[in-house]
């Protein structure tokens, strides 16, 4: 195949690994490179659509913070539109909510309930799978609001965290695994 433009092998020179942030023993993707430069961030835009083409798509959602930025310009290259999955307390009007575990602890996201109109076809994505718990629970509240899960796509899969055990059922597509 003919490449054009950045390849994957670029985007992944891009993102800076920063041992102990913000905790001692994370090992923090830092994926600002990438977004500080035009053609690696309009690739990684069109490596996270994949096959998918204008009018296959109703919704893209991005889940705080993050995956706003990759989520909101790929809607845009869809043509579709944007649904924030956001920390709980944030959305103003109804929502629909969903906890799920940390490493310590639990965390709350939610979604507006009128985010979708029923049967909406939706592409999920995050910067990146770690366990897997944020991107489960953001799924979970995309179906509670009536919509169908046609992947979920992440740039940066840590695999030996293993996020894929709790996404069983959905498709699902990583660019960089490490
Ligand atoms: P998890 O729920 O464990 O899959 O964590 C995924 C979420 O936490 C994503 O929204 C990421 O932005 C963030 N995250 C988790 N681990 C890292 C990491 N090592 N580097 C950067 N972001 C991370």
């Amino acid at each position: 195949m003919i490449q054009t433009g950045p390849t994957l092998s670029e985007i992944e020179s891009a993102i800076r690994n920063i041992p102990d942030f913000p905790k001692p023993g994370i090992q923090f993707k830092d994926i600002t490179p990438v977004l500080g430069e035009a053609h690696l961030f309009a690739a990684s835009i069109e490596l996270l659509i994949g096959q998918f083409k204008p009018g296959q798509v109703d919704a893209v959602v991005g889940i705080d913070a993050r995956g706003f930025i990759f989520a909101a310009a790929a809607a845009l290259r869809l043509e579709a539109g944007f649904i924030p999955v956001r920390k709980k307390g944030k959305l103003p009007h109804s929502t629909y909510e969903q906890n799920y575990e940390l490493e310590y602890g639990t965390n709350t996201i939610a979604i507006h309930t009128d985010a979708f109109t029923s049967g909406s076809r939706v592409l999920l994505i995050d910067d990146l799978l770690a366990t897997g718990g944020t991107a489960a629970a953001a799924a979970a509240l995309v179906q509670k609001a009536g919509a169908q899960i046609l992947e979920i796509t992440f740039l940066i899969e840590l695999s030996g965290l293993k996020g894929r055990e709790k996404l069983q059922g959905y498709p699902i597509r990583s660019l960089i695994v490490y």
